[in-house]
Formats: C-alpha cells, structure tokens, sequence
C-alpha cells in the first residue's frame, strides 16, 4: 500500500501544465493569467467628481458655515459622460454629478446637502447663485486621474486566477480578451455490466450510472471540460474502444473495474494499452485505485494520455477525485494552489475503530463562537451517496489511529467553504455535569435565580434516564427550575420530551403545532372554541339545546341524545353519536386526516 502523498506526487508527476489561449474575458472566469497586463490607459481618466453637488474652489469656501455661507454664481451644469464646457472662476461654481470631469479651476466638490440647493428649490428661489453651508478641504470629494490604475502600470500579474474582480478591473483598462491557460478536457468513462444510463428504466440487476455525473460536474467545478464517454462495458474490446474515443481529451478518468473481481478489466486495459501504475492507496473508502499513461494509438495530440482510474464505488469514487483528479485537473490549469482548504474542528461523534488506512469521514462542519464543529452525516458506506450529499466537509483520521473520540480535535477537508456552509449553531447553552448528589440541581437553581437578577430569559433542560417523566410535580428538579424563575422548563428521557413555557402570550393552536413538529397525522384539540379551526362540537342533551358554536362553525355535532334532535333543522351538519367512537373517527378521518 502507497500513501496518499505518494500517490499524489505520482499523479501531479506525469501531468503538466496546459498551452495558454486568448479568449474573451467573459469565458475565463477561475482561469490562469498566463501573461502580464499593463495598462494602457489612467483610471479615472481624469479627475472627477465622487459626489453629486458643486464644483468649486476650496479657498472660496474657507471658514464658512451654516450660520455664516458664503454664495457663489452657478455658471453651468455638467453631468457624467459629458465635458465641462467652461472653467471655475474664483467666486463661482459648477453645478456636477457623480463622474462628471471636474471642470478646470475647480478642485473640491460640495455634495448638495451641505448647500442651501434644496431650500431655493423649494421656495422657488434663485439658482443662479448657491450658498455653500460647510466648509470643506481642498480636495474631498474629488478623484483623481489615475488613482486607481496610472497608465503603463502592471495591473495583473501572470499566474493570477481570474475572479470576477479580475475580470472586472481586464473590462475597465478595455481589454476584452485575456490569455490564460486553457482548460483540460477531462474525458470520464464509467465501466460495469450492471450500469445503465440516467435516463433508461431500471431492469433486474442493473443500477443508474451515478458516478459519470458526479465526476463530470466535478470537473466543470474545478474548471475543466467533461468529455462523457459513456459506460464502457466489462470486456477488454469494450473498454478499448470507448477509450480510445477519449484518447485527445487532457485527461482520462475510468470508474470502476479496478478492485479484484472477476470482471474488473480496467487494470487488464491499462496493462494492455500503457503504462500501467496499479496501486492500493492507504485510504478509506477509496483503496483500489489505478494511475497510468495511455499510449495514444490514434488521431489527437502528441504525447501520452494521464489516466486516472477510481474505484467504483460512488462514494469512493467521489472522494478520490476530490484527492488525486482535482490537484491533477488545478495543475494542468496552472493554478499553485492545490490543497483542498482544511480547518482544524471538534469532531461531534465518536469515530471509534482503528484501522491503518487514512480515513475521510463525511461531515457536516458549522461555527461556534470561533470554533469549527464536525457532525458525522450517516451511514458511511462507500455506496452511500446520501451522506455525501449531506456533507460539507470530509474529516480526515490519520493512519494507524485508534479513531477519534466525540470532543477530539480533527482535521477536515472543506469540500465546500465557509461562505457555502449551512447555518451557523450559536445556541448559548452549557451543561452542568456532575455525580449524583454532587449539587448540580443546587447549583442550577441557583444559577437561574442569579441570571433571572441579571435579567436574563432562561430555559432549563433535564435529562432523566428513566422512560417516565413527570413535569411540574412539586420536588422534582424540574418543579424546581420553574419555582427558582426558570422561563422554560424542558425534559427529556429516551423516550418522551415535555416542556413547560412561561409565557404571557396565548398560544393559538396553529401557533402550537410548529413548536410540537409536524409528523402526526391527525391533532385533536380540546378547547380552542375561539379558534377558526374545524371544529365539532360535543351537546349533551341535559344541559339543553343550546350549543356553543354557530352553525357556519360547526363541521359535526355529536351528541348523546336522539340523532333526530330538532338541532339538525338548524344546523345542516352531520349528527353522530356519541356512543358511536368508530363513526366519529370515520367522520375525522376522511374529512381530516392528513391523506399521505
Ligand atoms: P467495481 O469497482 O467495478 O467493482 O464497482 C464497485 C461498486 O461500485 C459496484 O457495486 C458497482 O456496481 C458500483 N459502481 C461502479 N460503477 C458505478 C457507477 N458508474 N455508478 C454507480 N455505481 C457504480
Ligand atoms: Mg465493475
């Protein structure tokens, strides 16, 4: 067994970087600058306004304030995209707006708000003349030509990956078209018997070709052009001509076909056909896996064909490109940066069984007050795509480790960065441990006490490890916490969850339902009479004919007396019995029940 460095080093060994091209801007986003841009032009062009207001001379304006203005004769307007036709004289100015020119003579703007503009308007005043309200600097609100980019200046150096500002500041010197090193083609066959296309229907024994889509829209990801082979099947002529048909493409990457089965030909090709490196990586999922080089029998470019060959298994497909076919693919674009971003977090979990591959565990990483935590995604099998998609993260436990324990700190591999994660857990909860009769409860309900003197909302959660919970019975902790001010008092066992919260506001039940979640069925209420809900209303013959709800309320009555009851002249409901349970839970059922 190699290493992972090892096997990456072999990797980047046989792949070098691409021949730069030109081509428009637009289609170089996250691409290679592969030469030196010099600017041939001052950015501004020249000096202009950064404000809406009035072009003047500072020294006109020296010590002036609200109390004391001083008034200048407005000689002219001028507006973005348009030369100012005259010059500022001492004791005038020019009206100018946000990247007008600033007119000669001028070097400072007043933004309107500092001039008496808005009250001449409003009182139809004179606007041949402008009081000026605050004095200001020689200078504000000006920008100079060339501040930004000063003509033949080095703007972006080789060896830049082209963000949208980069792109952004090519548009503003005027260049529309860049050389950067062209993107690989990453030519993917996917290999097996049992595979079938996204879009046929499963038959017995066969499954959707997964791994073809999630290594094509991981090239495209990383910056480089999927060519799609299609699914290669498992002989040694099958797999040779679909090869062959990527024989020009940058790069080849086969999935499947590399591990010890009978009908693994991938290997037999590579022996076959180049220069075969068959290794078993030191990792987790992801142990076979096969590098070579294809000689190239046909038409296409000069030189040898990298080929990458993964294991077949989605997952461990999937993490193998993120470790060898990326750097490969980020290499080949000429980009320096080649390691996936890590961050050191707490890992949530145990990760409990040595083993002497490194493994990448899938997991989901948020941030606390500073500190990155991991949370494991599910079932970690190698065919268990799902918990990959739940990740955004792959921890990552050093060989030959006993694991990791819930609380260790472990390295992980962002598959996605910060600015992708989920949302952040900023919960302001801690848990006072201790043995039993230690004073825990004690000390909580002092603590509530001293935090509700501070001023604080507070909410308290018990454990119980028995299955039975009680909650506002008087001893127990929980009746504690509340009597001590605690506003909510919550607790739970393996098996139930109670809470209890203060509150002044009377819940309405559809308010309700969200706090107590939505996987019932059905939810009867008792009572709400006040609430727009469906309702049936319960009449009891010895307390008279008089019912609570009016009959555009009601959507049954059940009652104990006859179904004939004068009511149902009023009230054009059903009439139930309320003897007869199944009928009343037959009537709910159908107009009520949740149909899934
Ligand atoms: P192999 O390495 O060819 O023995 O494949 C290992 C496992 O991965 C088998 O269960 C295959 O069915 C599965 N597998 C191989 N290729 C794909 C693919 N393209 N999409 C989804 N699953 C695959
Ligand atoms: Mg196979």
């Amino acid at each position: 067994m190699i290493s992972v460095e090892e096997a990456l080093d072999k990797v980047l060994s046989y792949v070098e970087v691409l021949e730069p091209e030109r081509k428009p801007i637009l289609d170089c986003l996250g691409q290679v600058l592969a030469e030196d841009v010099y600017s041939t032009i001052d950015i501004p062009p020249l000096d202009n306004a950064a404000m809406d207001g009035f072009a003047l001379r500072a020294e006109d304006i020296c010590g002036v304030g609200e109390s004391s203005p001083v008034y200048l004769a407005v000689i002219g307007e001028v507006a973005a995209g348009s030369m100012p036709t005259k010059d500022v004289e001492p004791g005038t100015a020019i009206r100018i707006m946000t990247g007008a020119p600033l007119p000669k003579g001028a070097d400072t703007v007043v933004q309107f708000e500092n001039t008496d503009e808005i009250t001449r308007k409003s009182s139809n005043g004179d606007l041949s003349q402008i009081g000026i309200l605050r004095q200001a600097n020689k200078g504000l609100n000006v920008r100079n030509r060339g501040e930004d980019i000063a003509k033949s200046n080095l703007v972006l150096e080789k060896g830049r990956v082209l963000r949208p500002q980069e792109i952004g500041v090519l548009a503003s010197i005027g260049c529309s078209a860049a050389l950067v090193i062209r993107r690989p083609t990453v030519a993917i066959l996917a290999t097996g018997d049992e595979l079938i296309d996204v879009d046929q229907p499963l038959a017995p024994g066969k499954i959707h070709n997964s791994n073809t889509y999630t290594i094509a829209a991981g090239v495209s990801r990383y910056g480089g052009i999927p060519k799609i082979l299609g699914i290669g099947r498992d002989s040694i002529q099958s797999l040779t001509e679909k090869i062959d048909e990527g024989l020009d493409a940058d790069l080849l990457i086969t999935s499947g076909g590399v591990s010890k089965g009978d009908y693994d030909m991938v290997k037999d090709v590579l022996v076959e056909r180049g220069e075969i490196g068959f290794w078993t990586v030191c990792m987790k999922p992801g142990k076979p896996l096969a590098f070579g080089v294809m000689k190239k029998m046909k038409r296409g470019r000069k030189g040898q064909l990298p080929h990458l060959g993964l294991p077949g298994n989605p997952v461990s497909s999937m993490v193998t490109f993120e470790q060898f076919a990326r750097p490969a693919i980020l290499k080949m674009m000429g980009k320096k940066i080649l390691k996936k971003p890590v961050v050191q977090a707490v890992i949530e979990d145990d990760v409990i069984a040595a083993d002497e591959r490194r493994r990448f565990i899938r997991v989901y990483v948020t941030k606390c007050r500073g500190q990155y935590h991991a949370s494991i995604t599910g079932n970690q099998g190698s065919g268990i795509l799902t918990s990959m998609a739940k990740a955004n993260g792959l921890a990552v436990i050093p060989e030959n480790s006993n694991g990791a324990k819930a609380g260790d700190k472990v390295e992980v591999q962002m598959l996605d960065w910060e600015e992708e994660q989920g949302e952040v857990k900023t919960w302001p909860i801690v848990s006072i441990v201790g043995r039993s009769e230690s004073g825990k409860t004690l000390l909580v309900e002092q603590l509530i006490t001293e935090f509700k003197r501070r001023g604080y909302k507070i909410a308290t959660l018990k454990h119980s490890h028995c299955g039975e919970i009680e909650i506002d019975q008087p001893g127990k902790d929980t009746w504690k916490f509340a009597q001590a001010g605690s506003d909510t008092v919550c607790i739970s066992s393996p098996r139930k969850l109670a809470f209890i919260k203060k509150s002044d506001h009377d819940f309405r039940a559809d308010e309700v339902l969200p706090i107590i979640g939505n996987e019932f069925d059905v939810v009867l209420v008792e009572g709400f009479k006040r609430s727009n809900l469906p309702k049936i209303e319960v009449h009891r013959k010895e307390l008279g004919d008089d019912l609570l709800c009016s009959p555009e309320e009601l959507s049954a009555i059940v009652t104990d007396g006859s179904l004939e009851t004068p009511l149902a002249d009023n009230y054009k409901v059903p009439i139930l019995s309320w003897s007869d349970t199944a009928a009343i839970a037959d009537f709910i059922e159908k107009n009520f029940v949740l149909n899934r």
